[in-house]
């Protein structure tokens, strides 16, 4: 309800403020359309607002993840590394979010408790924490892949007196700045070596007492080679961004790599290990994506690189028996996302670093001064917790969505999302998941593949209006397939292996365990084409009426 006592009512909800959220809610705003956007953060950024811990920083080419320049809406942004920090990110979603002017649009510091379909009005009512009800023709999520913060159940967590924080609330004072940067004379324990503990790790240990890494399982990260750039490289940038963008549509992921033609079989030991060093001196993710092209398919072309990537690792780090605990053996090159890293390795040869090995003794419980590891106390000042997210699923886990029938999104799903397109599930009509399950943008670089998203949804949109059309949702056949394709697409490659933040585990109650990708394998090219297809298709595989 609004002050006055009635729904507000309008014609969509956009949840988030992220790169994409704010981008879907200007398309519609200057589509004619009314919008109401929603976010708990108290400003746009979304993950560049949350992640504000020491090493922040993209993995992508900070231009080629720059939708917003590239496209013009903000041409005179200059980017000052290759790679840009969490701060330079923040201060360009908020110059775009002051470029499209969206900001009035969101209702900031609240959060989405509940979203149901009202069948005989054919809307949405919305229910927000602040006690307010919207009703919207369109609820439209972009509310990220990785957003729904994941902190452990281990015993004893809440017991813990020290300072303990999960990586995306790092601790702030009350000017917005990061607290508890120095942590001199201090014990800090990190649990997690995924890519945020990856980045915080070397940073840390910068001005620990002592660092203890709490590594359960390693990751292959690669060097980030990141470095500054010069007017002249910017200059330089921006004469090409319509070929950049151009080019980045057409790879598989959005980054700026395409895959090496030849399988790893097809050439001479020398000639890849050639291959591999020049690849592993290439800034960014050059080494997981412009690779040989069987690299997630074939066992073999995979174990050529990871023996590759592990004898760096052993050339790196100086004790011998921190470099093997530092080597995956869990899961093939690439199979999750590779960190990339800045004296990640290097960081292992200080004397203040201690890797403490989680396989060999695990977590027992927490106390009051710190960790029982393997029946011995650590004892530790600090503790960060670089544990992950609940991913692509877990911010609409945490909404009560239903959809006709009061059928809950979450049961819908119990067993792996099932969509069309990644976009829409049956029975949750003009429901949108932008960058969802099963849906080209998730696996992909988010900055333009979300982008690209709410352009073809707002088409979407502007089509049913155009043929009067209030409600749309997928066919029962055209999800079927979409559903099952992505389920049999994933199973070929090698990432099906892995328990990625890109793979949901549900443990049923009869003991048995179902794993289910979340991410759409087939590629941003192929995907984007199916979309085209649909759409000129007069939006084939959808019901509306
Ligand atoms: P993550 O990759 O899921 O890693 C979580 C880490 O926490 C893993 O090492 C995991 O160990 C450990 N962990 C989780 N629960 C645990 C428990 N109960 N006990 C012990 N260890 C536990 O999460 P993330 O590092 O936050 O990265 C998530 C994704 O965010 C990345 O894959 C990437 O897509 C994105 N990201 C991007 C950047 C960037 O550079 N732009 C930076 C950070 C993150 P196990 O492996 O054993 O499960």
């Amino acid at each position: 309800m609004s002050e006055s006592g009635t729904p507000i009512v309008v014609d969509a909800v956009v949840v988030g403020a992220g790169v994409t959220g704010i981008y879907q809610t200007y398309l519609l705003d200057r589509n004619g359309m009314s919008v109401l956007g929603v976010d708990a953060a108290d400003d746009v950024g979304g993950t560049w607002y949350w992640n504000r811990y020491p090493g922040c920083r993209l993995d992508t080419e900070s231009y080629a993840y720059g939708y917003f320049a590239l496209t013009g809406i903000i041409p005179d942004w200059k980017w000052s590394e290759r790679f840009a920090g969490q701060a330079e990110m923040l201060r360009y979603v908020n110059a775009a979010a002051d470029a499209m002017d969206v900001r009035r649009h969101y209702r900031f510091k609240t959060r989405v408790l509940s979203a149901h379909f009202l069948d005989d009005e054919k809307r949405w009512q919305i229910t927000l924490d602040s006690g307010e009800i919207v009703h919207a023709r369109f609820f439209i999520s972009a509310t990220g892949p990785l957003s729904a913060s994941k902190m452990p159940d281990y015993k004893g967590i809440d017991l813990f007196k020290g300072e303990a924080f999960h990586s995306s609330r790092w601790p702030r004072d009350d000017q917005g700045n990061l607290a508890g940067m120095n942590f001199a004379g201090k014990r800090v324990a990190v649990l997690g070596t995924g890519a945020t503990g990856v980045q915080i790790i070397p940073i840390v240990a910068e001005t620990a007492g002592e660092l203890f890494v709490l590594q359960r399982n390693p990751n292959w990260c690669t060097p980030l080679g990141n470095t500054p750039l010069s007017d002249e490289d910017m200059n330089l940038i921006r004469t090409r961004y319509p070929t950049i963008l151009e080019y980045v549509k057409t790879t598989d992921t959005a980054f700026p790599y395409h895959r090496d033609p030849r399988k790893a079989s097809q050439v001479s030991a020398e000639e890849r290990e050639e291959f591999f060093e020049r690849l592993y001196d290439q800034p960014g993710y050059g080494i997981w994506l412009s690779g040989f092209r069987d690299l997630l398919l074939s066992r073999e072309s995979n174990q050529f690189l990871a023996d590759f990537v592990a004898r760096k690792i052993r050339q790196r780090v100086k004790d011998q028996e921190v470099a093997e605990k530092l080597i995956p053996t869990d899961h093939p090159f690439g199979s999750k996302r590779v960190p990339m890293e800045t004296n990640y390795y290097e960081a292992y040869n200080r004397e203040n670093v201690h890797l403490v090995d989680l396989k060999a003794a695990p977590i027992d419980e927490f106390v009051e001064n710190g960790v029982i590891i393997g029946g011995e106390l650590l004892e530790v000042d600090v503790i960060i917790f670089a544990t992950g997210f609940d991913g692509v699923t877990g911010s609409l886990d945490r909404i009560d969505i239903r959809g006709r029938d009061g059928q809950r999104l979450i049961e819908a799903w119990a067993d792996g999302p099932t969509t069309y397109l990644g976009l829409q599930t049956r029975n949750f009509p003009n429901f949108f998941a932008l960058v969802g399950p099963h849906n080209g943008s998730a696996f992909c670089n988010v900055g333009v593949c979300g982008a690209l998203q709410a352009e073809w949804v707002t088409q979407m949109l502007l089509y049913m209006a155009a043929r009067g059309f209030v409600v749309a949702e997928p066919t029962e056949e055209a999800e079927a397939a979409w559903t099952e394709a992505i389920y049999r697409d994933f199973e070929r490659t090698l990432m099906a292996e892995t328990n990625a933040w890109w793979i949901k585990v549900t443990h049923k109650p009869d003991g048995s365990v179902v794993r289910r990708t979340l991410v759409y394998v087939g590629g941003g090219p192929e995907y984007r084409r199916r979309c085209e297809q649909v759409a000129y298709c007069d939006y084939e595989g959808f019901e509306m009426a």
